[in-house]
This record gives C-alpha cells, sequence and structure tokens, in this order.
C-alpha cells in the first residue's frame, strides 16, 4: 500500500528525473527526500517543499545543505520559518532557478545551461 509520502517521493524522482538537484550527478536507488522548509520549522509534506538529494548532498559531507544552513537557503535548499516554500526559488544544479510548482514541475524564472 503506497502512502502519500511514497507518491510525493515518487513524483519528486520523476520531477528530477532520477538527478540530485544540488549536485546534478544520478540518484541512483538510496537517496534522501529533503524538506526545504523543516518539519520543526512548520515545513509541510508538499512536493513544493521536498528535493531528491545523494544522502552526501542531504547532511554526511562538509558541503552537505545542512552542513551549510545560510548557504543553503541562499540555493533555496532551505525555507525559513517566516517564508514558504512556493515562493522561495531553488537553484539548479546547472544555475537555473525555478519555483518548484504544486504540481511537481519546474516553473523557470532564469534557465541556464541545456538540458537539466
Ligand atoms: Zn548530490
Amino acid at each position: 500500500m503506497a502512502g502519500k509520502l511514497d507518491y510525493l517521493r515518487a513524483l519528486t524522482y520523476s520531477r528530477c528525473l532520477g538527478y540530485c538537484e544540488k549536485c546534478g550527478r544520478q540518484l541512483g536507488e538510496n537517496w534522501a527526500l529533503h524538506h526545504r522548509k523543516l518539519k520543526s520549522r512548520g515545513g509541510k509534506d508538499q512536493i513544493e517543499n521536498f528535493i531528491a538529494l545523494h544522502h552526501e548532498c542531504h547532511n554526511l559531507d562538509t558541503d552537505s545543505v545542512h552542513f551549510n544552513p545560510s548557504y543553503s537557503e541562499d540555493k533555496g535548499y532551505m525555507v525559513p520559518s517566516w517564508k514558504e516554500p512556493s515562493e522561495c526559488p531553488l537553484t539548479l544544479p546547472d544555475g537555473s532557478i525555478v519555483i518548484l510548482t504544486a504540481e511537481g514541475t519546474y516553473k523557470y524564472l532564469e534557465r541556464k545551461g541545456n538540458g537539466w
């Protein structure tokens, strides 16, 4: 039986086509579904609030999202408690800047590179 979180996990994976939304390398089987606005800050289980990350990119490496909160807020990997994920742009690995939509797509504010 697939729960809501399984559905959101699958939707996140299909949005990024199986590539880490921080470093741009392929995710493989074992990856982290990261809450941009942490649950402890009132973040919800909704597609705009999730990004797909390697565990290294999430919280293992020294340059990971959780180790670098202010950098992560600049890039949109983290959303502060007083903002909503839908209003915080995310910087993709190719430098493009997007809003994560409620439909599970990218809305491009600025497009760079080609092919992300
Ligand atoms: Zn990564």
